[in-house]
């Protein structure tokens, strides 16, 4: 039997064991997953554990994606190139951190919206290219707009500026989403602009902005009236929608979208992909993707039916 583990704090009603045991199940393997909570200042030990046998691998929450880097052995290049992991392959007692989030929200965003010819429809990328070397500004396609920059805007970031979209990011705490975009101007070629979160900043993202990334927790629930767009501010005419936030279904901002007749996506298919991505790490074999949507769709109601246990949903 091999035993997989969470690592978070808080993992509450964490949707992940009910996703990766329903797959075990499914491909027949005795394995277990469990979610653990582990405040900050218990990870090292935590993963001390991990290292020395209990389990065989691991995901990794809020608040720990990146501070577990320095107690691994590896990193892969997803991990490398994002400073995130949320999944860790134990080999023996080496570790190697991963991040499965950055390609599952780039495949689930794709599946709803074509960055290529919604946002940058007319641009030719080699005279885009030719421009920035000539120190032209690049011409005007829809940028890409990130709210929040902690672990998941990292991973958001380094995806969209994968795809060359140029960024905005609208922050609390200004030196971290600082820090993230200088992270991603050294890594890549696209321009990241850092602007604090005031109403102002609203106002100016959504003249240009193509797409629109809700990478903090605000709507989910127990919260779900909260939005993190202003009301004061109107959404973009045209743009997409995309909330990481998965509890509620449809959240405020996803519905306020919808009335406003802009597509949308929320965060399910995301959370589903990389869970598969992990399972895939772990066992080599290809995830039972459809098992563990129904497994999350299963989850998911009978969490939010329990009568006042409506807590935080972290992965
Ligand atoms: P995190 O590292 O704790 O970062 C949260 C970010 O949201 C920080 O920038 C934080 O700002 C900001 N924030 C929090 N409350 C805010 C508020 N009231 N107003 C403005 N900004 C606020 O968490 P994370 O890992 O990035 O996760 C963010 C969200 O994405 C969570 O809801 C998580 O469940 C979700 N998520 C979903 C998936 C998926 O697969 N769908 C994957 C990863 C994460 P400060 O630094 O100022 O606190």
């Amino acid at each position: 039997m091999r035993r997989f583990v969470l690592l978070g704090h808080p993992v509450g009603h964490s949707i992940s064991p009910a996703i990766q045991g329903a797959a075990f199940d499914e491909m027949g393997l005795d394995w277990t997953y469990e979610a653990i909570d582990v405040a900050p200042g218990e990870l090292s030990g935590a993963v001390d554990r991990l290292r020395n046998g209990i389990w065989r691998g691991a995901n990794v929450t809020i608040p720990h994606k990146q501070a577990v880097i320095p107690l691994l052995d590896e990193l892969a290049e997803s991990a490398a190139h994002t400073s995130t992991v949320n999944t860790i392959v134990r080999d023996d007692n080496r570790l190697v951190g991963h991040n499965t989030d950055l390609p599952a929200f780039l495949k689930d965003l794709g599946t709803n919206f074509d960055l290529t010819s919604d946002v940058r429809p007319d641009i030719d990328l080699e005279a885009e290219q030719n421009n920035r070397a000539a120190g032209l500004d690049a011409p005007g396609p829809g940028t890409g707009l990130i709210l929040g920059g902690g672990g998941a805007a990292r991973s958001v970031a380094f995806g969209l500026a994968q795809q060359g979209l140029n960024l905005k990011l609208i922050a609390r705490t200004m030196h971290s989403a600082r820090a993230l975009a200088e992270d991603v101007v050294r890594k890549t070629s696209v321009d990241v602009a850092v602007l604090p979160w005031e109403c102002d900043s609203f106002a100016e993202a959504r003249r240009d902005c193509a797409l629109i990334v809700n990478a903090t927790p605000v709507g989910m629930l127990p919260h779900e009236q909260s939005t993190p767009w202003p009301d004061e501010i109107a959404l973009p005419e045209k743009a997409f929608v995309y909330d990481l936030v998965y509890t509620p279904s449809e959240t405020r901002l996803l519905r306020d979208a919808r009335l406003a007749e802009l597509s949308t996506a929320s965060g399910a298919g995301m959370l589903i992909e990389q869970g598969a991505l992990s399972f895939e790490l772990w066992s080599g074999m290809r995830a039972p993707r459809r098992t563990m949507r129904a497994a999350f769709e299963q989850a998911l109601k009978s969490s939010t039916s329990i009568s006042g246990d409506r807590e935080v949903l972290n992965a």
